[in-house]
């Protein structure tokens, strides 16, 4: 019975449905890791180790998925997992430091140090207490293994390379090192649907076009159109998860505009609509899309240079626009500009953020960094100081600077903080002074000022 299910998934297998390669999904083809273009020293003593353990303890161990690809385009990864055939009781047991998380998908976390290597146990294709949703979305997957089902389950085949830095071998079932030299990336099995299982494979497949700039396969890209309405049964928390690693891809603004080539936007993510289709004047559409084209190309230019990022300084750039024409529309009402701030951000936390499971303390980041922003404007008595001590004033003071690349504030406001952080105290009240004396300060503090002309305490 079982050889015949594994019959009819072998006859299912991509190799033939594809027709090409002769080699069976059973039989991996083998190549010498040095050979195409893997150099071990990228490889982390962490992964190392975690795979030298299972082999040592009588298993079989690979790195895989992402980590095996970057490496074969000479990257260093940023994180490694493995594959193995021992259960995750039996990994937790080779480990020191090891624990089993997850529920729907059990793995097991091996910890060296500061590094964590994810340790998955082979998957089997499905089975038949395999739960789906009604539109066909696995919902549970801690069904055990073969190797070669576990390769046919991945997503795309430069996805599925299995490699072992210890014998120095690329096991590939999928013909992934050849689409991985085509630099194109083909749906494992048959793309419609691997894509009703699984709709966020439809975002991945975008991400990783963007980010390895590589072709999508006709095959692999064709149904996405039409099947781009099944994002909606996702989970929102995955879908943010998967919109934040697309925006940190390093191409952001490509996968952003990727998504809506394939029609994954309308009705699907609001967000990418907000973002890419402005609304207002063509002048306001000019500048939004100025704004969101610096911002994310900063963004870009960080993850690049590996440096950190926060994901609700990521948001508050992409929510701008909205936030600020309606916080436009607010003012020209008459409505009191921070009190139309305030109102214009909780409309757009309400209506943008309701689709999307954003954690609070995001939202609450997002908020900081915008109500900041008609504070830089205002310098007189003690208001710079305490802008200055606040938590939130460098990622606000950047906010402000892709606010003046894009036009949208003044190039000398930019300066005067530049200065101000970088001067002394005496410098500072000088500068005060000086700014006070600015037209559009308000006349109220001002006054205030000439009472108290001792501001060497600032106050709260
Ligand atoms: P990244 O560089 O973003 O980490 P990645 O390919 O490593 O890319 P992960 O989300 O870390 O992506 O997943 C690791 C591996 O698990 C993938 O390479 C793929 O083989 C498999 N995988 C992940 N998500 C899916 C999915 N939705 N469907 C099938 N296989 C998946
Ligand atoms: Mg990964």
């Amino acid at each position: 019975m079982i050889k015949k299910l594994l019959r009819s998934l072998a006859r299912l297998a991509p190799g033939h449905a594809h027709g090409h390669g002769k080699a069976g999904a059973h039989d991996p083809q083998v190549y010498k890791a040095s050979k195409v273009g893997i150099d071990r020293h990228n490889v982390s003593s962490a992964a190392n180790r975690t795979v030298e353990g299972l082999q040592k303890a009588g298993y079989r161990a690979f790195i895989v998925g992402g980590a095996v690809r970057d490496l074969m385009l000479g990257m260093r990864p940023k994180d490694f997992d493995v594959a193995t055939d021992a259960t995750p009781e039996q990994v937790q047991r080779v480990f020191r430091r090891a624990r089993v998380i997850g529920r729907r998908f059990k793995i097991v976390h091996v910890l060296f140090g500061s590094e964590t290597i994810e340790v998955s146990t082979f998957r089997a294709l499905s089975a038949d207490n395999q739960e789906t949703d009604a539109h066909g979305r696995v919902l549970n997957d801690n069904t055990f293994g073969e190797q070669h089902e576990d390769a046919t389950r991945r997503d795309f085949t430069i996805n599925a390379l299995y490699y072992d830095p210890l014998s120095d071998t690329v096991l590939d079932y999928h013909q992934g090192v050849k689409d991985l030299k085509a630099r194109l990336i083909r749906m494992i099995g048959e793309p419609s649907q691997r894509y009703r299982e699984d709709p966020v494979r439809m975002l991945r497949v975008v991400r990783f076009a963007a980010k390895l700039g590589f072709e999508i396969d006709g095959a692999t890209r064709a149904p996405i159109a039409h099947l781009a309405r099944l994002i909606t049964n996702v989970p929102d928390a995955r879908l943010f998860d998967e919109m934040v690693k697309l925006l940190q891809s390093g191409q952001a603004y490509k996968g952003l505009e990727g998504l809506r080539e394939h029609g994954l936007h309308h009705g699907c993510l609001p967000l990418v609509d907000a973002v890419l289709e402005p609304e207002g004047s063509d002048e306001e559409r000019e500048s939004a899309l100025r704004f969101v084209r610096l911002a994310l190309a900063s963004t870009d230019a960080r993850v690049l240079a590996g440096k950190p990022l926060s994901v609700g300084f990521l948001f508050a750039t992409m929510l701008w626009h909205l936030v600020r024409h309606a916080w436009h529309q607010k003012v020209a009402q008459g409505e009191r500009p921070i009190t139309a701030l305030q109102t214009a951000i909780d409309e757009v936390v309400d209506h943008q953020l309701a689709d999307l499971a954003i954690q609070k303390r995001i939202v609450a980041d997002m908020r900081e960094i915008w109500m900041l922003q008609p504070r830089f404007e205002k310098r007189v008595g003690g208001t710079p100081f305490r802008l200055l001590d606040h938590l939130r004033f460098r990622a606000g003071y950047d906010f402000l600077l892709l606010r003046i690349e894009a036009g949208q504030a003044d190039e000398a406001l930019g300066q005067w903080w530049d200065e101000f952080a970088q001067a002394d105290h005496e410098a500072r009240l000088e500068m005060i002074k000086a700014a006070s004396k600015l037209p559009g300060q308000p006349a109220a503090k001002r006054r205030r000022c000439r009472r108290t002309p001792r501001l060497e305490q600032p106050s709260e």
